[in-house]
């Protein structure tokens, strides 16, 4: 990822509450950035999800409506 400016103060600390379970991903703890990515792809981040819709890696906003427009 290029273009980061500055390390962010709590990217350790972020990274440890990350439930996030994609591997190698230089996004992780940096929230910012990842929120701004997924944002772009009309998805929300790892977080957003319950931990079994997350394991399906499908962030959309579409899934993310489904989810929880059933689940409440
Ligand atoms: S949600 Fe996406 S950008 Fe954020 S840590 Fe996971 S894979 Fe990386």
């Amino acid at each position: 990822m290029g273009g980061r400016k500055k390390e962010c103060p709590n990217q350790q600390e972020n990274r440890e509450n990350c439930p996030c379970t994609w591997r190698d991903c230089d996004k992780k703890g940096y929230c910012c950035e990842c929120l701004k990515s997924h944002l772009s792809r009309k998805e929300l981040p790892a977080c957003a999800f319950p931990s079994d819709v997350e394991r399906s890696y499908d962030r959309s906003f579409e899934r993310f409506v489904k989810t929880y427009g059933r689940r409440g």
